[in-house]
């Protein structure tokens, strides 16, 4: 009996979606009103008496709520004869429809996040911007949503745009007109995983193997272009591709960078978002073409690698996103920890960068990694990461994520006498789950043991499943790795985020902290704590030219001449001396003193490719 009412029950299921072929959405870039782009969505055939219209509360990869509804304006609904139909909406991101049967067409407005001051909190490569006749970023769940219940239905996507603006993505454009693109979708969430950057054509595209990867620049002041950042990028990307082997399965890769003012009135969150055949740059316009290349060498390998994880090695909560409701899974530590491991690794594997270099990158993750609450187990904070206290906590992905990869790496390097390294350990995860077979989120440590690594399972129950601190010291050895103090030249008023002289809010002057006559450049002329800079080589400071003072103080030379005027309980007096360089401790990772025949060194030059 229960299997008639299931075969029923099926059948009823797809007697329904079968009805509705596709849904067609227009986007008119050719007629902005007011700063907004008109959408038209068409759709016959609903067989409920209401059905619900919904915009993405979240989107994949952004792991915090943006409420894209907050956007759309104007919201309409029609039957055949044009007929408004009645219409609710029932949250910020929902719309419901009176008399569906009889729907045919939906129209709104979409306004852009990035001239939003702030953006609403919305990371700007998860944003939209409308910028009529110069450029539009599609994120495409900005301006299109889904019918509750029918977001498995194909869609047809028309978008009319000028016809001097190219449309970069990675989608097939299935229209020849140069005024309109149309991309032919299976589902909802490739509508969502494919954005679109429309603007004067900035392209060139280079291959990696059997990938093609597509760059498009928008630099509205025309500071930057793509050609400047060809070679860096394929020489990058080329280096991406040989550390992960064969494991890619991508046909096509496009990486839009939009270029911005960095005002109020333009985007102002930097770094990317992550898609299967795309990434969304967005990055500071006014900035010299080295630290441009620096920056999107960096952003865009940890992109590229998310190709492997998530978007081939994930769960079920990521698999079947819920784009309203979402459950988040527990394991962010491997989506962004460990890509964010992998995006320096090669680095050094490859040659980009040189162990030193990779060591100190290492230990500043470790360092920031304790600005974070380290008594919650990386799990739970995962699973909870859109609410308190564990959202404050997100950033620490980046930090300990990519040190909890380090580790593992090490622990299964030391396992198999250098030979298997946590790149082995994702590509078995990735062939036996891969882009479409999520695994169980609360199965995954037993499917790692399972593979053969049960030590990484142990070390993964300890300190990511719970909160045990992490035995740094043991790991690293097993690499010939130890921390170790080093003197290193520091700052006369700032070190790091220490700062050895404050503001007093009511007339902005500056005066040195209790600790600073522990600095040794300042104690040398003879500074007392509490003492209140006038000038300094005839210079005077305040707040207003504090970050002037900074600068100057770095072209200090030992031995130089130094007058400083400073205010002491209410006298003025002046201090002559001479400039003494001052150094801080710091803690390092170095190689440890080892005998040439310690197993260690072959073990570490594993690691590193260094063989
Ligand atoms: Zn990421």
């Amino acid at each position: 009996m229960s299997r008639c009412i299931f075969v029923f029950a099926l059948l009823l299921s797809l007697s329904a979606s079968a009805q509705i072929k596709n849904i067609q959405v227009s986007i008119d870039l050719k007629n902005v009103v007011e700063d907004k782009v008109p959408v038209t969505v068409n759709v016959d055939k609903i067989k409920s008496e209401t059905i619900n219209y919904m915009i993405p509360k979240i989107v994949p990869g952004t792991y915090a709520i943006y409420d894209f509804g907050k956007h759309i304006d104007a919201f309409r609904a029609f039957d055949k004869k044009g007929n408004l139909l009645p219409v609710t909406k029932l949250d910020e991101n929902t719309w419901k429809i009176e008399k569906a049967k009889s729907l045919t067409k939906i129209t709104y407005l979409v306004n852009d996040t990035y001239d939003i001051d702030g953006e609403n909190g919305i990371f700007s490569p998860g944003g939209t911007n409308i910028l009529a006749g110069q450029n539009f970023v599609l994120n495409l769940f900005g301006f299109v949503g889904y019918f509750e219940g029918l977001s498995e239905t194909p869609y047809d996507i028309t978008i009319n745009h000028p016809a001097d603006l190219y449309g970069s993505t990675a989608l097939e454009d299935a229209d020849n007109s140069p005024e309109v693109d149309l991309f032919k979708l299976d589902r909802y969430f490739t509508v969502t995983d494919n954005p679109i950057q429309y603007n004067t054509p900035d392209t060139l595209s280079f291959k990696l193997n059997d990938i093609k990867v597509e760059l498009s620049v928008y630099s509205k002041n025309k500071i930057h272009t793509a050609e400047e950042l060809r070679v860096p990028m394929e020489k990058m990307m080329q280096a991406q591709k040989k550390f992960l082997g064969d494991i890619n399965s991508t046909k096509i890769y496009s990486i839009l960078l939009y270029l911005s003012e960095a005002n109020e009135g333009d985007a102002q969150g930097y770094g990317a978002l992550e898609h299967h055949n795309a990434t969304m740059v967005v990055l500071p316009e006014e900035t010299d073409t080295e630290r441009l290349v620096q920056d999107m060498v960096d952003v865009v390998s940890h992109e590229f690698f998310h190709t492997l994880t998530p978007l081939s090695v994930h769960s079920e909560e990521i698999q079947f996103f819920d784009f309203n409701k979402p459950k988040m899974s527990q394991h962010l530590w491997m989506y962004e920890g460990v890509t964010e491991y992998f995006a320096n690794l090669f680095q050094v594997r490859e040659g980009l960068i040189n162990q030193e270099d990779f060591y100190n990158r290492m230990m500043d993750k470790l360092y920031n990694s304790l600005n974070y609450n380290d008594s919650i187990p990386f799990t739970e904070m995962s699973k909870h990461i859109l609410v308190e206290p564990y959202k404050e906590n997100y950033q620490n992905v980046y930090e300990k994520g990519a040190i909890i990869g380090m580790c593992i790496d090490i622990i299964i390097r030391d396992k198999t006498a250098g030979k298997e390294g946590i790149l082995d350990m994702l590509k078995k995860l990735s062939a036996k789950y891969g882009v479409s077979k999520p695994f169980k989120d609360d199965e995954l440590f037993g499917e790692i043991v399972a593979l053969g690594y049960p030590e990484v399972g142990d070390f993964l129950n300890n300190y990511v499943a719970d909160s045990k601190t992490i035995p740094y010291m043991e790991i690293f050895d097993k690499v010939g790795v130890t921390f170790a103090n080093i003197e290193k030249e520091g700052g006369f008023f700032i070190d790091g985020n220490v700062p050895y002289i404050t503001v007093n809010q009511d007339d902005q002057s500056l005066f040195f902290v209790p600790y600073a006559t522990e600095n040794k450049g300042l104690k040398a002329w003879g500074i007392e704590a509490g003492d209140v800079i006038k000038t300094i080589n005839r210079t005077a400071y305040s707040i207003a030219n504090v970050y002037d003072l900074v600068e100057v103080s770095r072209t200090w030379k030992a031995g130089d001449d130094i007058t400083l005027v400073v205010v002491r309980n209410g006298e003025e007096i002046t201090l002559n001396s001479k400039i003494v360089i001052p150094t801080i401790e710091v803690t390092v990772l170095e190689n440890e003193d080892l005998p040439a025949d310690d197993p260690r060194i072959k073990i570490q030059k594993a690691w590193l490719g260094q063989e």
